[in-house]
């Protein structure tokens, strides 16, 4: 569905503009009238990293007239294989600094306000409350969370990307138009649970494929041209060159934007996990899980190892892709040794656990658990799967 301009025309273009833009003035929809509205917008980028740095020179190009840039890291050399506002002399400098030069470079009319500080439940909102729009690049989940609540609150559109080896997903999260990040990511994952890119590594292309993307979706909302990315999920899988638009709904019980929703609380609280201890939500609970959709989040990133303890008729009945199978029996003739026999156990990540409802993936995981092995059990069971990431599966 498309949407109204996010932002009004400014002024008329002079003809030094009319000249640098004249390839958008000639775009059908877009015309001078965009390009006004592109100089009058205000875009928030939250890191200067592998998305911020394509999304910063796009839009830079594209001739928004304001940029915040949002790092409170300084250029490392390892960053310089995929962050491409910053070169090789920009080494030891504030990521903030470097970004801006980069933008300056390309486009001495836009400004740039500089953030050189991280996003916090005490000063989110009043960063985000000056702008139009949101680019999230954060490279983690705490601040993407945060960011996801401040826009949620304020009803900003959050242009979201992530990245990871050799796949990435990116949408537009809206709360009142489409789902919110926590409508769709309801719970920050346990911090050993996902990899991050240092860890994992990311193919730097990959970046810009994801960060132009966003970019894009700026440029759309700003200009209300074309279909946003809200209530889509875009995957991206690089090796195979594919992307797939997943359907995502808002959750009507979301508690960032939705009746579980409480002002009240500090931003960052509604996604905290319960047993961290930054949350009252009830008792802590010591045994690691994953909802079905978070273990779609998991899954998308690819390299995990999904153990279906159910028997081989429940399986043909129903089956989430990529699952490994192992009957309990088999897991109950586990060793420490040979935790899940026939099955290679990925070294240091965890393994996901699933059955039907959830009773005996928790047997599996308290077994694999004193293994040795970290487990996650999968909340609801297979169940929980189709009812909440895939009802055209059929349930039994
Ligand atoms: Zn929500």
């Amino acid at each position: 569905m498309a949407r109204p301009p996010l932002v009004p025309p400014g002024p008329e273009l002079d003809r030094t503009e009319r000249t640098r833009y004249a390839r958008h003035l000639l775009l059908p929809d877009l015309g001078s009238t965009g390009q006004r509205r592109l100089r009058a917008a205000r875009v928030l980028v939250v890191g200067a990293g592998g998305l911020g740095s394509p999304a910063l020179l796009y839009l830079a190009a594209a001739g928004v007239g304001t940029l915040g840039i949002v790092d409170d890291d300084v250029v490392e050399a390892t960053n310089l294989q995929r962050q491409v506002v910053h070169g090789d002399a920009d080494v030891g400098r504030a990521k903030t600094a470097s970004a801006a030069d980069a933008v300056h470079a390309v486009s001495p009319l836009t400004t740039v306000v500089e953030h050189r500080e991280r996003l916090t439940a005490d000063n989110a909102l009043d960063v985000v409350a000056d702008y139009d729009l949101v680019l999230d690049g954060a490279d983690n989940f705490p601040t993407r969370y945060l960011v996801g609540d401040a826009c949620a609150r304020l009803g900003v559109p959050h242009v979201w990307g992530s990245v990871f080896r050799f796949d990435g997903q990116v949408s537009v999260w809206w709360a009142g138009e489409g789902p919110c990040y926590a409508c769709v990511f309801p719970r920050q994952p346990p911090p050993d649970a996902v990899p991050s890119c240092a860890v994992g590594g990311v193919l730097g292309a990959v970046c810009a494929s994801i960060g132009s993307v966003m970019a894009t979706e700026a440029v759309k909302l700003v200009t209300g041209v074309g279909e946003p990315l809200v209530g889509r999920l875009l995957v991206h899988d690089a090796l195979g060159q594919t992307w797939d638009a997943l359907p995502v709904r808002a959750d009507a019980a979301c508690r960032v934007c939705g009746s579980g929703a409480d002002a009240t609380r500090p931003l960052g609280w509604a996604s905290a996990r319960e047993d961290d201890g930054s949350a009252d939500a009830g008792p802590a609970d010591p045994r690691p899980t994953v909802t079905a959709l978070g273990l779609r989040d998991v899954l998308a990133r690819g390299d995990v190892l999904l153990v279906d303890v159910r028997e081989a008729g429940e399986r043909e009945v129903v089956t989430i892709p990529g699952s490994a199978w192992l009957p309990m029996d088999g897991v109950r003739a586990g060793t420490p040794d040979d935790p899940l026999p026939g099955l290679d156990v990925p070294r240091g990540g965890p393994v996901y656990v699933v059955c039907k409802t959830g009773a005996r993936s928790a047997e599996a995981a308290a077994l694999l658990r004193s293994r040795g092995v970290e487990a996650v059990d999968v909340e609801g069971g297979v169940l929980a799967w189709v009812r909440d990431v895939d009802p055209s599966l059929p349930t039994y």
